[in-house]
């Protein structure tokens, strides 16, 4: 029996979710089948996602070991064929100075030189194996609500530019309205470079066609059940079938089943994300509030929003979802999310909204990803918990467990490309079965800040 903190309707694996991205990737080949009967690998890989995908690729790209790659879904049924498609840099939910006093400011200069790397990963991945994708933008805004959040903003992006070496600049509200677009929440921003916005869903298609390709087994609707170690390595069983491997990759993320091994237990927080996405907008639509950018977009809310014009010009707007997965809190939220929408962009309040879906971001205890090997069977790796920034940061890490595969004969120890702030588990979550209550009373408390901040700028 799982012990899952969600409502049950979050893991409907055999379901594929009615987003936008489902509805648009396009022809495929199918590159996946069930696991069926015994079998064995050198590396099993759970989770078919950008971590899990990425390292497989890797693994046979680089080192030419075939890994099988085990999915309860579809390939890329999780947060990867879900997301907003922002390849841009984050992946911790710490702030700079707290980074900087306990890991040192060398190290988050290496993690923020990481994440710059990991975008442009990618872009060549994308390029490189010429995947069918619109790469749109070339910079990460983030948009002031309240003349003091751009105050705030440009003494960040200052301290970014200064003292982390990361290419940011200011954009006052004047220059905004005229380049980027006219709201009700904007009053100036600031940019980061390089960003850019994809479809994720053709990204994980690719990536897994580019990993089939180079002999990787891809097995979907294949849900691990249960974890053993034995004399051959480590069993992984399926309802249907096993693989006996001497290495495993944990990429499971937002949907980790935490029950398969003690070890994980507790050491993630998965936090929902919700998006709706408009029909596509007419030109006089877009004109109504000068919008001209194709740049993925956040504002300054506390209950952050993300959004991006597509290349059909349909709207995608993104923020937190429900606090317990069930089907009646995630329509309430999509309502909620619609009415913030419509208030920062009036002219569209007639504008029917055409997609909604949600899925799980993952969040550590530490705030910082979690990447590494465990301390008590270091033929176990993981990496998750990228706080809503996967895109770019599951694609590096997964290519960072495959060099420490691919080399593990003369290399045993951390890579040294891992920033020590990513290093390893993080601590337990404290009275686990209750992580997304007090996470809840954390949301209500923002939500509310948001609309007091929001009346008092
Ligand atoms: C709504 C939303 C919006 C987001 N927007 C952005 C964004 O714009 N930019 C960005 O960078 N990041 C974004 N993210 C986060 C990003 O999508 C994730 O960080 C990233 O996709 C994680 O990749 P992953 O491969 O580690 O995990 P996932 O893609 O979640 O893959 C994990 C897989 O493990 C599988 N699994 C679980 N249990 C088992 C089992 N027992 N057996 C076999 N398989 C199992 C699941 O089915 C799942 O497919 C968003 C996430 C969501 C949900």
């Amino acid at each position: 029996m799982t012990s899952r903190i969600y409502n049950q309707s979050m893991y409907k694996f055999g379901t594929p979710e009615s987003s936008l991205w489902e509805a648009s990737q396009g022809a495929r080949i199918p590159h996946s089948i069930k696991l069926i009967g015994d079998h064995s690998a050198d590396v099993a890989i759970i989770g078919g996602g950008y971590t899990g995908l990425s390292a497989a690729y890797h693994l046979a790209k680089d080192f030419n070991v075939k890994s099988s790659v085990i999915e309860a879904g579809h390939i890329g049924w999780g947060a990867s064929g879900r997301n907003g498609g922002f390849c841009s840099v984050g992946g911790t939910a710490e702030d700079n100075q707290t980074l900087i006093k306990k890991y040192g400011l060398d190290d988050v200069k290496k993690y923020y030189q990481s994440q710059i790397d990991a975008i442009e990963l990618v872009r060549s991945i994308i390029l490189d194996e010429k995947i069918d994708i619109k790469i749109q933008g070339n910079a990460e805004i983030e948009v002031a609500r309240s003349s003091r959040d751009f105050d705030r903003l440009v003494s960040y992006a200052n301290f970014r530019k200064k003292s982390l070496g990361l290419n940011t600049s200011i954009i006052p509200e004047d220059r905004f309205k005229e380049e980027y677009f006219d709201s009700t929440e904007q009053y100036g921003a600031i940019s980061i470079e390089p960003t850019f916005g994809i479809h994720p869903l053709r990204f994980v298609n690719g990536l897994a066609d580019a990993a089939s390709n180079r002999g990787v087994n891809l097995y979907s609707n294949s849900e691990v059940v249960s974890w053993e170690k034995t004399n051959n390595g480590h069993l992984l069983s399926t309802n249907k079938g096993s693989i006996t491997a001497k290495y495993v990759i944990f990429a499971t993320n937002g949907f980790m089943p935490e029950h398969l091994l003690p070890n994980f237990n507790a050491r993630s927080l998965p936090i929902i994300s919700s998006i709706i996405t408009t029909r596509p907008l007419k030109v006089d639509e877009l004109n109504s509030h000068n919008w001209k950018t194709e740049d993925p977009i956040i504002n300054s809310r506390k209950l952050v929003n993300y959004f991006r014009m597509l290349p059909d010009n349909r709207f995608l707007f993104g923020g937190r979802g429900s606090s317990s997965g069930n089907e009646q809190g995630a329509l309430k939220n999509y309502c909620y999310l619609e009415s913030v929408m419509k208030k920062i962009w009036p002219n569209w309040r007639n504008v029917d909204i055409e997609y909604k879906w949600h899925g799980f971001v993952c969040f550590t205890k530490r705030l910082t990803p979690s990447i590494g090997r465990l301390d008590d069977d270091p033929s176990v790796f993981f990496g998750f918990g990228y706080h809503g920034n996967g895109v770019n940061t599951s694609t590096w890490t997964g290519y960072q467990l495959a060099k420490w595969i691919g080399k593990i004969n003369v290399r045993s120890e951390y890579p040294e490309e891992l920033p020590n702030l990513v290093r390893g588990l993080s601590p337990k979550f404290p009275f686990s079965l209750f992580r997304r209550y007090y996470l809840q009373a954390m949301i209500n408390f923002y939500r509310f800040k948001d609309n007091f901040d929001f009346f008092s700028k």
